[in-house]
């Protein structure tokens, strides 16, 4: 698998967008990709799941760490939830200049 083939989501496979890790978290990278795709299957079945494991209402979102090359699980409370940790690269181009 190229480089490039393993930032887009492997239930959707829409381009996943960097994230910026919230620096409370334990996963120890700067950024990560995940899948902010509100119609990804991934998140779409995770509400019903975690409603009947957990009696809960939340899902989660495909993530993929990039230091690691590990992906996995990040759990989110609603549609919008993580989403002001997205990192718009047009935005940090424009820093740039
Ligand atoms: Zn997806």
């Amino acid at each position: 698998m190229s480089e490039d083939k393993k930032l887009d989501c492997p239930h959707c496979g829409e381009r996943m967008n960097k994230w910026k890790t919230p620096a409370d978290s334990t996963w120890g990278t700067e950024f990560q990709y995940v899948c902010f795709n509100d119609e990804c299957p991934y998140f779409v079945k995770g509400w019903d799941w975690i409603m009947q494991q957990r009696k809960a209402r939340a899902s989660y979102r495909h993530r993929y760490n990039p230091v690691t090359g590990k992906s996995g699980p990040v759990p989110v409370w609603s549609n919008d939830a993580l989403k002001d940790n997205i990192i718009r690269e047009e935005e940090e181009a424009k820093e740039e200049e």
